[in-house]
């Protein structure tokens, strides 16, 4: 009798887990389940199996990988999602089944780019030039780091519409997801006479936001990247497949 296949979980929320999903589920001897928190109202879900909602913190996920039987854990969540990349470090070592990470790598300033790099959030509000027309590239938990520059107007892209106001006594939002062209955030930032973004440097796609400051000489407030999380890391899909036998 055959026995269970493989099982991997990916651990998601980027468009590299869905795109590694879909490459995993190829394979006929591999069960592929992926996972999303459950932040957005319409997740983008894709090939192989899907489970959404945080596990419940180490213990959870560790319960979790012991009873789906899961031989391997990759880590393809955003280089931002801290929290759930040390859970996944740690519940790794509790169980002795491998991780896997895949960390695209950062931008790097480009000939052209005016960037105020600062080391975390609260920098990222203190950095404000004053006055500044910003557009807030960021999860809209991180908003009310903001909410103090009273003396800013705020233009806010969120992906589904928040069932409150944004704690910022002067915004306007942009319901939405990333990705358009860098002509689309050129003709949005200037419809909206943006004149400082402010990003978090997450690397990989949405870089359209960074093109188009450069093209309008308008700076940005780069938010710089927690430290990696322990354990061999891949910048590429290719390399993470090319390490799983
Ligand atoms: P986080 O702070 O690292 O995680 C907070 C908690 O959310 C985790 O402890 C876990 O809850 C749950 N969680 C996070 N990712 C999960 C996943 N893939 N599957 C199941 N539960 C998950 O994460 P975050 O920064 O809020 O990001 C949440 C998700 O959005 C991540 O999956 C990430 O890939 C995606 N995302 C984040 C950003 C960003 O800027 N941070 C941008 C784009 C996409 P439990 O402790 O209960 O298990």
């Amino acid at each position: 009798m055959p026995g269970r296949p493989r099982a991997i979980l990916i651990l998601g929320g980027t468009r590299e887990a869905s795109e590694l999903a879909r490459r995993l589920c190829r394979r006929e001897d591999v069960r592929v389940i992926s996972s999303l928190a459950g932040r957005t109202m319409k997740p983008l879900t894709g090939a192989g199996e899907w489970r959404i909602g945080g596990f419940g913190g180490v213990e959870g996920l560790s319960t979790y990988l012991h009873d789906e039987g899961v031989n391997t854990l990759i880590d393809a969540t955003h280089p931002f999602a801290e929290t759930m990349s040390l859970h996944a470090a740690e519940a790794a070592s509790r169980t002795g089944i491998p991780l896997l990470t895949l960390l695209r790598p950062a931008w790097e300033r480009r000939t052209g780019d005016s960037w105020i790099e600062v080391g975390a959030l609260k920098d990222a509000a203190f950095a404000l030039p004053e006055g500044a027309r910003a557009f807030l590239a960021l999860g809209s938990q991180h908003i009310a780091a903001f909410a103090e520059r009273t003396d800013a107007h705020f233009i806010v892209r969120m992906v589904d519409r928040p069932a409150k106001a944004p704690p910022l006594s002067s915004c306007e939002l942009v319901i939405g997801r990333p990705g358009g062209t860098t002509a689309s955030e050129i003709e949005l930032f200037r419809s909206h006479s943006v004149t400082c973004v402010v990003s978090r440097n997450s690397g990989g796609g949405s870089y359209e936001k960074i093109e188009a400051a450069r093209e309008l000489g308008i700076p940005v407030i780069m938010i710089a990247r927690p430290a990696p999380p322990p354990g061999p890391t891949y910048a590429t899909i290719d390399a993470l497949l090319a390490a799983i036998d």
